[in-house]
């Protein structure tokens, strides 16, 4: 019987586990996550601004584990030693593999910028998301008892996708906030300090202005151009003018940190030959070093072919290589050679808030109320891809026109 290990429950993980759950065979599957949960990381932001409850958008690993085939483990990951071709959890236990899934997502980076790790707040998973939204709650309760103007602002720093929809959401809920502060919607302030002035390049200029200028419209402020150097407690720094090398500050009761992510750090140490957590894989999606390895999702970068740049994280890449890792675990299995990875991007939306989107699909760009209805699809379509029928049944997003 061979020993199937999967680290990690997130799309990647997941989406390996069903290919494989899906087929019957001499070997045996351990999951291991940290959670017992798995959770929509493409929503978070709307658990921080509190448009979506923290339970919307997780749901029990064990509901997609086959117990007759897999052994689920809720544990974290510390090490993975792959001379010894085992993995080492937190409490302990070693668990050797066969063969191993490595899909262990995400982490914020901080690009070692002083105080971004301890005075603003993360967006990392659903422990971090709900601290954010209880931070907002108690800054504006905070300003109900001793109204000091700087804890209605809330500033984003960074304006890539999570940024972007995150403004979108907080934007949204800006009638909550202020009745917990007891003021009027318009004394909410929402910033965004960006370090670039062309913001979105992934999109045409048109588009990304098309984003940019609804988020203005619902009264976010832009400050482009303008890196933050340091985050003091309530108060961001960033540099003000470049030429002449001067700073200026900001405060806020809020400041939410999105400036980007890099892979878990378990693969640094781990001695794998990544940057910033991220491995480049060969062409089946296997560590280059040692072939019964497969890394996938955000801890791997996998090179675009059109533009010899690695392809962006996302939950659609994710998906797409924990169905060929699976595969070619069977494919090992069954003494077979490995198929090549390819992928051919669907196009990506951001979402403004529930009813509005922007985007590419296919070639096309989209926007406005139509976009948000296919930002809702994809959600769906992602979430049926890792949980099945059941999991959109009860998760999935059918209020189209909300
Ligand atoms: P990102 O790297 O895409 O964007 C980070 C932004 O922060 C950039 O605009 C960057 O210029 C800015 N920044 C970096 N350092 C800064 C500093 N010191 N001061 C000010 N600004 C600074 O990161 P992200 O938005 O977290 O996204 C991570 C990945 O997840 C990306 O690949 C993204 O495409 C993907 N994602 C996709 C979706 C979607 O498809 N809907 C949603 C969220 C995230």
């Amino acid at each position: 019987m061979k020993e199937v290990v999967i680290l990690g429950a997130g799309y990647g993980g997941l989406r390996a586990l069903h290919v494989l759950q899906s087929h019957q065979g001499e070997f045996h599957v351990t999951l291991v996550d940290r959670n017992d949960y798995h959770y929509e990381s493409t929503d978070l932001h709307e658990v921080a601004a509190g448009t979506q409850p923290a339970e919307r958008i997780q749901y029990p690993i064990e509901d997609v584990v086959n117990s007759k085939t897999t052994t689920f483990i809720k544990d974290e990951v510390t090490l993975i030693d792959r001379t010894q071709k085992q993995v080492t959890l937190k409490g302990g236990q070693t668990l050797p593999y066969d063969y191993l899934v490595v899909s262990l997502g995400f982490q914020s980076e901080t690009f070692g910028i002083p105080g971004a790790a301890e005075n603003a707040l993360q967006l990392e998973d659903v422990e971090t998301a709900k601290q954010a939204l209880a931070h907002i709650e108690a800054q504006m309760k905070g300003y109900a008892q001793d109204p000091k103007p700087e804890a209605l602002n809330i500033v984003v720093c960074g304006a890539g996708f999570t940024g972007i929809e995150l403004l979108g959401a907080l934007a949204e809920n800006k009638e909550t906030y202020a009745k917990w502060a007891g003021v009027e919607a318009k004394e909410i302030k929402l910033y965004c300090i960006e370090a670039v002035t062309r913001l979105l390049p992934m999109f045409d200029e048109k588009l990304a202005d098309y984003g940019i200028d609804h988020l203005k419209e619902w009264g976010v402020e832009f400050l482009t151009g303008k890196p933050i150097k340091e985050i003091k407690p309530g108060v961001v720094i960033y540099q003000e003018d470049a030429a002449t090398n001067t700073n200026a500050e900001l405060a806020a009761g809020t400041i939410i940190w999105t400036t980007g992510v890099s892979g878990s750090h378990v693969m640094g140490d781990s001695g794998f030959n990544q940057r910033r957590g991220r491995v480049t894989v060969a062409d089946d999606l296997s560590d280059p070093d040692h072939s019964e390895v497969f890394i996938i999702g955000d801890v791997a970068a996998v090179m675009d072919p059109d533009n010899q740049r690695p392809y962006p994280t996302t939950a659609q890449i994710a998906l797409k290589m924990g169905a060929t890792a699976g595969k070619n675990i069977l494919h090992l299995l069954a003494g077979e050679a490995t198929e090549k990875f390819t992928f051919h991007s669907l196009g990506s939306v951001a979402s403004i808030g529930n009813t509005h989107a922007f985007g590419v699909v296919g070639k096309t760009n989209v926007k406005g109320y139509p976009a948000s209805f296919i930002k809702k699809g994809i959600l769906d379509r992602s979430l049926f891809e890792t949980g099945g029928v059941k999991e959109v049944l009860s998760k999935g997003r059918f209020d189209f026109y909300h």
